[in-house]
């Protein structure tokens, strides 16, 4: 079986999406594609010669009886209303992260779905899906290095522009450590805090670069995260889990090594795009097959993307607070998602 799928949002990442689907994955095909840019959407469907619609109305997208799943990959404010859609419609759906802007919108489609009776949604934490993490879990899970009791993350980029705000250090560049640690380290978060180092010379003025935020879990284990987003010499994500018995760290990218001109060199990415490339194939070919097969979807859940919008909530609260711990009061995991 193909299933069938429209897109709504045909901007950077909807874009890759269509050509993975198109190109290199199997088992699903574009057949309808929306974007509030009608021009754009067209265009897309001449160059790729995609047998697609183009629908002006997401809302209809989703009715279409041509339409077995929806990929929601338009800008984030606009992405409740597509899901929530989609939901009632019982059609599967991706959801680019966030899968809504406020905790509170993330819940509403939580419990749509469980009205629906069925799992429906998966948001597209697509770190889940990197050998990396999935290597690093299983570690853990085996038990290699016995219980975990701190991690250390970084997340790395060259430079930022001056567009991005401090809270943006939050919800676009932590909040993938969000969403993939707790599921790594099989916990949930209790508390966050956020304290500010000396300041590079090479933020923009109106941005607190870099910062660190301190999670606890529910287990009690610490979390470090150093968010530096000017760190000038590459994207670089690191994870160190420190257990009882070892340490357990997530891979580096596989590189070439050189040894050249009195000097041991291994090459580090400088663009992010690059970096979970793989992990945006899987988590999509993961989507279709799961879809294909009539089982449950695997990745990350609407719990998941209320999870990680309510953590993102208090850890912005706790930036306006520097060095106050701050609770993190999330509701009881329903059954549905255990
Ligand atoms: P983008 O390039 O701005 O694309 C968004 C597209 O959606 C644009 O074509 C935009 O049209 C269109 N759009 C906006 N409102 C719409 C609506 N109501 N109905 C239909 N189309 C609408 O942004 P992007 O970088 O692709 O990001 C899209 C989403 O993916 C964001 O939520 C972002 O956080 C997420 N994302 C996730 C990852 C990841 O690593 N998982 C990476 C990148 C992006 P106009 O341009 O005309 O407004």
């Amino acid at each position: 079986m193909t299933v069938k799928i429209g897109v709504i949002g045909c901007g950077a990442i909807g874009l890759e999406h269509i050509k993975r689907i198109t190109n290199t994955l199997s088992g699903g095909k574009i057949v309808a594609v929306n974007d509030i840019n009608e021009n754009n959407a067209k265009k897309i469907i001449a160059d790729l010669h995609l047998d697609a619609k183009f629908y002006a109305d997401g809302h209809e997208l989703i009715r279409s009886a041509d339409v077995d799943a929806v990929l929601v990959t338009c800008w984030g404010p606009a992405h409740k209303e597509f899901v929530l859609e989609a939901v009632k419609q019982k059609k599967y759906v991706f959801c680019e992260k966030p899968l809504a802007t406020t905790a509170d919108d993330c819940l509403e489609i939580v419990e749509e779905e469980m009205k629906q009776k069925k799992h429906l949604v998966q948001v597209g934490f697509m770190r889940r899906f990197d050998e990396g993490y999935v290597a690093l879990k299983k570690t853990i899970d085996e038990g290699q290095i016995g219980a975990p009791l701190i991690l250390h993350a970084a997340h790395r980029n060259p430079a930022v522009d001056e567009k991005y705000t401090t809270d943006m250090a939050i919800n676009d560049t932590m909040i993938h450590e969000i969403d993939v640690l707790h599921w790594l380290l099989d916990d949930e978060y209790i508390s966050a805090q956020v304290i500010y180092p000396r300041k590079t010379g090479n933020a923009s003025s109106h941005l607190a670069d870099p910062q660190i935020v301190l999670v606890e879990t529910k287990k009690g284990i610490r979390i470090d995260v150093e968010i530096f987003v000017n760190c000038k010499y590459g994207y670089d994500i690191k994870c160190e889990v420190v257990g009882e018995d070892g340490i357990a760290y997530l891979p580096e990218p596989a590189t070439v090594q050189t040894r050249q001109k009195a000097a041991l060199n291994r090459p580090i990415l400088m663009d992010w795009k690059q970096r979970f490339i793989k992990a945006y194939d899987y988590e999509i070919q993961a989507f279709i097959n799961n879809i294909n097969k009539g089982q449950k979807l695997d990745g990350p859940t609407s719990w998941d993307g209320y999870a990680a919008a309510l953590t993102a909530d208090v850890c912005v609260q706790a930036q306006q607070n520097p060095g106050k711990i701050l609770p993190i009061k999330m509701k009881d995991r329903p059954d549905f998602y255990k």
